[in-house]
């Protein structure tokens, strides 16, 4: 007998596919994805996750032992923050100029640290600003891509987008990821000015590009979560 009034475990997204099973997965930063046969409704869903509520709750708090990084940032010194891949600590420094800045660690002058978030994110928008200009360019130089504007935003879930009108946005999150993995971004969002869809024509024309494209794409699965500011 179950009690399925007393806890259900949030559900961050739900899957319907052909399969015929259900199943579970907790992300590292404590998200669940449910995947369920087409048939499956919502309530049964609710039910299905509330039978392995103990398990879920269980594997959250692994999770969130385990990787404590996921928790958001304190901007206290020697906290590590992520630009290109790699990890670097924060030290406070009395300097007012610049606010951030990264050499060999990020220094942030002390008058600017209650506003650490605020100069931490305009930081990484500035640089994925310019990496994606640039990365952009090599390529215009090669294929003919009608690149409109370029937008970087906040965006949580989304690494970038491609608009109807030839934009391309980014988050201004890329910054903290691999060069290459960057390069992956923009060269998905190129391709989708091509081919708008997910089709394996898509996948050929971001192939061709970037022929190890899915050593990237398999990077942010497995890292994405650990690049944020939230
Ligand atoms: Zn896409």
């Amino acid at each position: 007998m179950y009690n399925y009034g007393i806890m259900t475990p949030k559900i961050s997204q739900i899957i319907r596919s052909n399969r015929k099973t259900f199943s579970l997965e907790v992300k590292p930063d404590g998200r669940l994805i449910v995947r369920a046969p087409k048939a499956a409704d919502d309530d049964l869903i609710k039910i299905m996750v509330a039978k392995k509520a103990d398990w879920i709750v269980k594997t959250q708090s692994r999770l969130a032992s385990q990787y404590p990084e996921l928790a958001p940032p304190s901007f206290t010194p020697g906290e590590q923050f992520w630009y290109l891949g790699d990890k670097y600590p924060l030290k406070i420094t009395d300097r007012q100029r610049p606010l951030l800045e990264l050499d060999g660690a990020f220094y942030l002058s002390r008058e600017a640290q209650d506003r650490a978030k605020e100069i931490f994110t305009e930081w990484y928008r500035e640089e994925t600003r310019k990496i994606t200009a640039d990365l952009i360019a090599s390529y215009k130089i090669d294929d003919k891509f009608n690149v409109s504007q370029v937008h970087i935003t906040s965006a949580r879930t989304r690494w970038g987008s491609c608009s109807g009108k030839n934009n391309l946005n980014f988050t201004y999150r890329l910054s903290m990821a691999p060069l290459e993995v960057i390069d992956y971004v923009v060269v998905h969002e190129l391709a989708h000015l091509k081919v708008r869809n997910h089709s394996k024509a898509f996948w050929d024309a971001v192939a061709q590009i970037k022929p190890d494209y899915k050593k990237h794409r398999k990077w942010l699965k497995d890292n994405g979560a650990l690049l944020s500011l939230e």
